[in-house]
C-alpha cells in the first residue's frame, strides 16, 4: 500500500477535498486502484449529530456511517463506496483507546496520547486502507489520506505526529506528502505572495512532516519566479509545485493537476513510475469542457432551511448537476427559504414573500430537500401544494416525500390538522409517525440508517422506468419518521400512489402522483449515489421533466436502441441518451447501471 497526505496550510476552506480527491482520479487514470480516508480532528464520533450550517451536509454511506461531505467528494470522483471507518475522527479514536483500557487490555500501563492515542491512529489507517471500495477483491495501490483542519490547528496535533511516525514506519517511496497552500495577490502591488506558504511549511517541518509537493491555491497560475522562490524557500523542487488556479468548474482540477504532471512527481516519489500508465482523462475532459459550454437554463427551486449556504446541500445540488448535464441544461438553482413562502412573512415582510413566490413560481421544477425541525415545514407544505396543483415537477425527498403527504392528506382528504408526529405530537391526523426502531432519547446514530431496499410495487410508474424497469432499488435513508402505515389505504384510495415499499410492503419508499407529469417523493436519499457519469434516476426524471424530455428519458432508461437514439438527436427532443446496460429485471442498485452518452462525438457525462 502506498500512501498519499494532503495536509492544508494557512486557510480553511481551500479546497483541499476536490483536491485530493483529484489526485485520487489522476492516479486511477493512471491505472492504479484508489481508496481513501478522510481524518477530522473533532472531537464528534461523527458527523451526524452536527449541523448542516455549520458544517454542510451530513453524508450518509451504504453501511449507515453518517460521514463528511468530503467522503462524498471521494464517492463521486472516484465511483467508490466507502465505509464508515473511511472517516476517522477523535471522537472514535479516543473512544476505540478507552473501550480497551476499560476492558483491560492496557493492564499495568498509564494510556497516554503518545503512544497510545497515536499508534490507534496508525492501526486505524493501515487497516482501513487495506478495503476494497471499488467493488473489486483485493486491498487498493494506493491510499489518498486528507487530515481536515489547517497545519498548526491544536485538535490536529495527535494527527499529524501519528503521521510523522507513520511516514516513518512505511518507509520512503511509500508515503508522499502534498501540501495545499494559499499563494494571496495583494491588490496594491499585484504581486503573489509566497509568505504564508513559506510560513506553513515551515510548521510543517517543525512538526516532523515534510512536504513532497505543493499545490499552491492562486487565483492565476504561479510565475516562474514565484516557484523558485517557493523552491528555494521550502525545499520543494519546482517540479513538484503545482498551481490550482481558479476554474470554472471543479472537473478541471484533476486536468489542471495532469497537465501540471503531478502524477509524474506522486509516482515519483511513491516509486510507481515504471508502473504506472499514462493519464487517461478523456472523459473528464469533455465533461468539464460541456459544463462550460452549456448555455440554456434549467430552473430549479429549491426550497429548505439552510439555503444560505450551498455545503448544506451540496450532494443533492451535484445530483442535479449530475442530471442537467445529461439533459444538456445549465443548471440554475433558485433558493427559496421555506419560512419566506409562509403566511407569518406576508404580513411582517411582504416583498420578502413576494420575491420567494416570484422564484417559485418561475421555476421549471420544484425540489424540497431533507430536514429536520419545524422550521419552514409550512413553506414546505405550501410549496408541494403548489406544484402538485400547478403541474410543476416537483420530487420530495426524505421530509420533502413526508411534507407531500401532509398536504395531501390536507388537501384532498380534508384532514385539516394532518401532520408528522415530529412537529405535532398531539395531532388527530397522524399522516407521519415515528418509527418503531428509533429513539427519542439518544441522537447519534438512532435514525433509520444507510442501504435499505425499495421493491416497486407496480410496473407502469415513471420512478420504475427511470430505474431501468427493475425490480428494486438500494438507496441510502436518514431519517426517524415514517408515512403512517395506517393511512396508506385511505391516502392511496385518494390517488397518491406508493409505488415502492421495503420488504414487509408496510413502509412507504416512493410515492408519485400519476396524473401529474411529475411529482414523486422519496423517504431515502438518491442524491448519494449520484456520479458525474450516472446520474440519479430520480433527479434525472425531475430535470428531463422540467425542460419537456422526460418520455424521451423514460423510454430509453431500460435499454438502448440505436435507432431511437437517432431519431432523438436528429428531432432534437433528447441530445442526451440514456444507456443502461445489463437486462430489465436486474437490480439498479439505485443508480443507473450504464453511462449517459452525448451525441456523434461520443461525450460520455
Ligand atoms: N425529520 C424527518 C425524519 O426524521 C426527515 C429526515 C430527513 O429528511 N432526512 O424522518
Amino acid at each position: 500500500m502506498k500512501y498519499v497526505l494532503v495536509t492544508g496550510g494557512v486557510v480553511s476552506g481551500l479546497g483541499k477535498g476536490v483536491t485530493a480527491s483529484s489526485i485520487g482520479v489522476l492516479l486511477k487514470a493512471c491505472g492504479l486502484r484508489v481508496t481513501s480516508i478522510k481524518i477530522d480532528p473533532y472531537l464528534n464520533t461523527d458527523a451526524g449529530t452536527m449541523s448542516p450550517f455549520e458544517h454542510g451536509e451530513v453524508f450518509v454511506l451504504d453501511d449507515g456511517g453518517e460521514v463528511d461531505l468530503d467522503l462524498g467528494n471521494y464517492e463521486r470522483f472516484l465511483d467508490i463506496k466507502l465505509t464508515r471507518d473511511n472517516n476517522i475522527t477523535t471522537g472514535k479514536i479516543y473512544q476505540s483507546v478507552i473501550d480497551k483500557e476499560r476492558r483491560g487490555d492496557y493492564l499495568g500501563k498509564t494510556v497516554q496520547v503518545v503512544p497510545h492515542i497515536t499508534d490507534a491512529i496508525q492501526e486505524w489507517i493501515e487497516r482501513v486502507a487495506m478495503i476494497p471500495v471499488d467493488g473489486k477483491e483485493g486491498a487498493a495501490d494506493v491510499c489518498v489520506i486528507e487530515l481536515g483542519g489547517t497545519i498548526g490547528d491544536i485538535e490536529s496535533m495527535p494527527f499529524i505526529e501519528a503521521l510523522g511516525q507513520f511516514s516513518y514506519r512505511v518507509g520512503p517511496g511509500n508515503f508522499c506528502l502534498v501540501h495545499v497552500s494559499l499563494v494571496p495577490v495583494l491588490n496594491v502591488v499585484g504581486e503573489q505572495k509566497t509568505k504564508p506558504t513559506q510560513h506553513s511549511v515551515r510548521g510543517l517541518r517543525g512538526l516532523g512532516l515534510t512536504p513532497d509537493i505543493l499545490a499552491c491555491r492562486s487565483a492565476k497560475p504561479l510565475e516562474e519566479n514565484v516557484k523558485d522562490k517557493l523552491s528555494q524557500f521550502c525545499h520543494v523542487p519546482a517540479a513538484n509545485i503545482v498551481t490550482l488556479y481558479d476554474v470554472s468548474n471543479i472537473w478541471h482540477i484533476p486536468l489542471l493537476l495532469r497537465d501540471q504532471k503531478a502524477h509524474e512527481a506522486i509516482l515519483k516519489v511513491l516509486n510507481l513510475h515504471g508502473v504506472a500508465r499514462k493519464p487517461l482523462l478523456d472523459e473528464w475532459t469533455r465533461r468539464a469542457e460541456l459544463c462550460d459550454m452549456l448555455q440554456e437554463p434549467v430552473r430549479i427551486a429549491m426550497v429548505g432551511k439552510y439555503t444560505g449556504l450551498s455545503d448544506s446541500y451540496l450532494s443533492v445540488l451535484k445530483a442535479l448537476l449530475h442530471a442537467s448535464i445529461a439533459c444538456r441544461r445549465k443548471l440554475t438553482v433558485e433558493w427559496v427559504p421555506a419560512t419566506d413562502l409562509e403566511d407569518t412573512t406576508a404580513k411582517e415582510t411582504p416583498d420578502v414573500y413576494k420575491a420567494a413566490w416570484n422564484l417559485l413560481k418561475g421555476a421549471d421544477g420544484i425540489l424540497v430537500p431533507g430536514g429536520f425541525g419545524d422550521r419552514g415545514v409550512q413553506g414546505k407544505i405550501l410549496a408541494a401544494k403548489y406544484a402538485r396543483e400547478n403541474n410543476v415537477p416537483f420530487l420530495g425527498i426524505c421530509l420533502g416525500m413526508q411534507i407531500a403527504v401532509i398536504e395531501y392528506a390536507r388537501s384532498i382528504l380534508g384532514l385539516q390538522d394532518a401532520n408528522s408526529t415530529e412537529f405535532d405530537p398531539d395531532t388527530k391526523s397522524p399522516c407521519v409517525i415515528f418509527m418503531p426502531e428509533g429513539s427519542k432519547t439518544h441522537m447519534g446514530g438512532t435514525m433509520r440508517l444507510g442501504s435499505r431496499r425499495t421493491y416497486f410495487q407496480v410496473t407502469d410508474c415513471k420512478s420504475a422506468k427511470l430505474y431501468g424497469n427493475v425490480n428494486y432499488v438500494d438507496e441510502r435513508h436518514r431519517h426517524r419518521y415514517e408515512v403512517n402505515p395506517d393511512m396508506i389505504t385511505e391516502l392511496e384510495d385518494a390517488g397518491l400512489s406508493f409505488v415502492g415499499k421495503d420488504e414487509t410492503g408496510r413502509r412507504m419508499e416512493i410515492l408519485e402522483l400519476h396524473s401529474h407529469p411529475y411529482f414523486v417523493g422519496v423517504q431515502f436519499h438518491p442524491e448519494f449515489k449520484s456520479r458525474p457519469g450516472k446520474p440519479s434516476a430520480l433527479f434525472l426524471g425531475l430535470i428531463a421533466a422540467a425542460c419537456g424530455q422526460l418520455e424521451a428519458v423514460m423510454q430509453h432508461s431500460g435499454h438502448v436502441s440505436m435507432v431511437a437514439m437517432k431519431n432523438c438527436m436528429s428531432n432534437g427532443t433528447l441530445p442526451a441518451k440514456a444507456y443502461r446496460n445489463g437486462s430489465a429485471n436486474k437490480a439498479a442498485n439505485g443508480s443507473l447501471n450504464g453511462s449517459l452518452y452525448c451525441n456523434g462525438n461520443g461525450v460520455h457525462v
